[in-house]
C-alpha cells in the first residue's frame, strides 16, 4: 500500500468478481418485482468494468448486492473465488468493496483530511499520526494536499468527488463500486474528474465496477462495458474496449472510439425502446 500512488504495482490483481446466475426479486408488500434475473457476469481482477442500461434495469440492485447493502434471491457472486452471497446468505459491507455515491456521502463537520482518514482510523487499521501520513501522501500525488485543511462545503463538487475516491483509495479496496458518480456534474468538471480517476486507475490498477448512463463515459473509462437489458437485467452485450491506456481526450477523435460508440449506442438504444415501451419512469 505504501507504494500505492506512486508507482505502479507490483502485487498480484485482485477483485475479480463473478456473478453466477443472479436473480433478484423485490418484494415490498407483495408487489413482487423481478429487478435481475439469471444475470451472469466475469469481471477479471482489475478490470475497469462499465455498466450500462436503461433507467429501472436493475443496476444499482447488483452493485447493492455486492457491497452487501442488500441480499439476492438466487444465485451466488464470489469475490475472488470466494463467495461473497449467495440466495440465503447476504454479503457484509466491508472495507474491501467501498461504494462512492452519485449524491457524494463526505461529513461536512470534518475536514478533508479527516474525513479521508475516518474510515481506516475508525476501524483499528491505523493510528491516526500514520492514516494522516499516508493520506496526505497519498493527497499530494493525487493533487489533492492545499484542500487537505478545508471543509467540503468550500470546495468544488468535482473536487468533493475527487476526495471521495481517495477515501475509498486509502482502504485499498479490491473492488471499487461507482454508482453514477458524475451523473449531476457539468461536461467540463467531468473531463477533469474522468482524468482523474483513469490515473488513480492506472496506477493502481483496482478492480472497478462503474455503473453511468453515458455511453461516451463508458468507452472513455471502461476496459470492458456491459451493456444490460432492460429490467428485468441480464447482460445483453459486452463491448470490449481496446482503447489503449493511458487515455486522454484526444482518444475521443480517433475512429475506433466512434466505431465503438455506434455500436454502444445500437444496443442501447434498442434496450432505451423497450424500457419506453414499458413505461419505466427516469429513477
Ligand atoms: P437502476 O439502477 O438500473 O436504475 P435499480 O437496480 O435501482 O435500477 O432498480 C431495478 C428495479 O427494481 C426498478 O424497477 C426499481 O423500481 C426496483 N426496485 C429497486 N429497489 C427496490 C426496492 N427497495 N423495493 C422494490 N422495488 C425496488
Ligand atoms: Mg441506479
Amino acid at each position: 500500500m505504501s507504494q500505492q500512488m506512486g508507482t505502479a504495482p507490483e502485487k498480484t490483481p485482485r477483485g475479480a468478481i463473478s456473478i453466477k446466475n443472479v436473480t433478484k426479486i423485490y418484494d415490498p408488500d407483495g408487489a413482487r418485482v423481478l429487478a435481475v434475473d439469471n444475470c451472469c457476469m466475469e469481471v477479471e481482477a482489475g478490470e475497469f468494468c462499465v455498466i450500462v442500461g436503461p433507467s429501472g434495469c436493475g443496476k444499482t440492485t447488483l452493485l447493492n448486492a455486492i457491497a452487501g447493502f442488500h441480499g439476492i434471491s438466487e444465485g451466488e457472486i464470489c469475490l475472488d473465488g470466494e463467495l461473497l452471497c449467495s440466495g440465503g446468505h447476504q454479503a457484509r459491507p466491508g472495507s474491501d468493496r467501498i461504494v462512492v455515491f452519485q449524491n457524494g456521502a463526505l461529513f461536512p463537520w470534518f475536514t478533508v483530511l479527516e474525513n479521508v482518514t475516518f474510515g481506516p482510523v475508525m476501524q483499528g487499521v491505523m493510528h491516526k499520526k500514520e492514516a494522516e501520513e499516508k493520506a496526505l501522501h497519498m493527497m499530494g500525488q493525487m493533487g489533492l494536499k492545499n484542500i487537505a485543511r478545508n471543509y467540503p462545503s468550500e470546495i468544488s463538487s468535482g473536487m468533493r468527488r475527487r476526495v471521495e475516491i481517495a477515501r475509498a483509495m486509502m482502504n485499498d479496496p479490491r473492488v471499487l463500486l461507482l454508482d453514477e458518480p458524475f451523473r449531476a456534474m457539468d461536461a467540463l468538471t467531468k473531463t477533469v474528474v474522468h482524468q482523474f480517476l483513469l490515473d488513480v486507475y492506472d496506477k493502481n490498477k483496482t478492480t472497478v465496477f462503474f455503473i453511468t448512463h453515458d455511453l461516451d463515459e463508458a468507452i472513455f473509462l471502461g476496459s470492458k462495458v456491459y451493456i444490460m437489458t432492460t429490467r428485468p437485467a441480464t447482460i445483453k452485450k459486452i463491448l470490449h474496449v481496446g482503447l489503449p491506456r493511458p487515455r486522454d481526450f484526444r482518444i475521443l477523435a480517433s475512429p475506433e472510439y466512434q466505431r465503438l460508440r455506434d455500436e454502444c449506442i445500437a444496443a442501447v438504444h434498442e434496450e432505451a425502446v423497450k424500457a419506453f415501451k414499458a413505461g419505466e419512469r427516469e429513477m
